[in-house]
């Protein structure tokens, strides 16, 4: 088997809340059968991998909280690493601050009244259910005039809820944006090349042995594409939202759900087992030439 692991999108993927998508309890089967490695990522930036885990419980799939990466830790993991010592102002979701504080970094609030005097040394932006004008005011007072390193979670400027579409971090990150007059430092999640780093380390393969499956194109399909993985996107998602940039990116295949993946899987292990018989034979052929050259003086 050519292909050693599976990068799984989550929502709009494998599960919507927690109801499995169409052909997820084959694409699980595809991978135990073949041992193929499997990892989660989602840029939900607001919770933790076992509350994900829960939820494939729910949906009737077995998955180990090892297994699965969101959005809010990569964001802890890059935090710890590059600013273990500083006081965090966030704009986002209690399950954020949990998270960020849960591994003991200086995370709090840009509520915090001591922010009005001393700027926090790293301002951290994500989506906010209860986001609001003065937010916006609270950020241009504390913020307006620190030049200090600001970060968001994710990119996702719509995401879906059980309700229907809501908007996700990316609006919230670029409206505090446009009041500063300033852009992200970055933005984590995915396609980000933090994200990309931190999900081939836990991998530990090549990513041409990699096949990536997700319904978005800028955030899913982009990552993919951009670290040389074998790319599928699916229809069960958010598909139908597409924004600039994602007009330049498509997938290596394009599938209606996770039903389709070992047709897929099947192909590439017949072309990539062609391809190398073909380049065993070149090599033969080339040893056999050099054989023949010391012994014959064949040219
Ligand atoms: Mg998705």
């Amino acid at each position: 088997m050519p292909i050693e692991a599976m990068i799984f999108d989550v929502d709009g993927t494998v599960v919507r809340g927690s109801t499995a998508l169409p052909g997820a309890n084959e694409a699980m089967d595809l991978c135990r059968r073949h041992s193929l490695d499997r990892l989660f990522v989602s840029n939900n930036p607001t919770e933790p991998a076992h509350t994900y885990k829960e939820r494939f419980r729910s949906a009737g799939l077995t998955v180990d909280c090892g297994e699965i990466l969101t959005a809010g830790e990569v964001t802890r993991q890059y935090l710890v690493e590059t600013h273990p010592e500083a006081t965090i102002g966030v704009v986002g979701e209690s399950g954020l601050l949990s998270l960020l504080s849960d591994a003991g970094l200086h995370a709090s609030s840009i509520y915090q009244e001591t922010y009005l005097n001393d700027a926090p040394d790293v301002f951290v932006a994500s989506i906010d259910r209860e986001f609001e004008y003065q937010t916006l005011t609270r950020c241009l007072r504390v913020l307006g005039g620190a030049d200090i390193p600001f970060i968001g979670t994710d990119p996702d400027m719509v995401i879906p809820a059980a309700d229907g579409d809501i908007p996700g971090s990316g609006a919230i990150i670029h409206a505090i944006a446009n009041v500063l007059g300033r852009q992200p430092t970055t933005i984590l999640g995915k396609p980000s090349s933090v994200a990309q780093q931190m999900i081939l380390d836990k991998l530990g393969h090549d990513p041409s042995d990699v096949i990536l499956i997700g319904d978005r194109l800028d955030t899913d399909i982009a990552l993919g594409n951009n670290a040389g993985m074998y790319t599928a996107q699916v229809q069960t998602g958010i598909a139908a939202h597409s924004t600039p940039e994602s007009h330049a990116i498509s997938p290596d295949y394009e599938i209606d759900s996770l039903a389709d993946i070992p047709d897929i899987v099947s192909q590439l292990s017949w072309v990539l087992s062609l391809c190398e018989r073909v380049w065993l034979i070149t090599i033969e052929y080339m040893n056999c030439r050099a054989f023949g050259s010391v012994l014959y003086g064949v040219k």
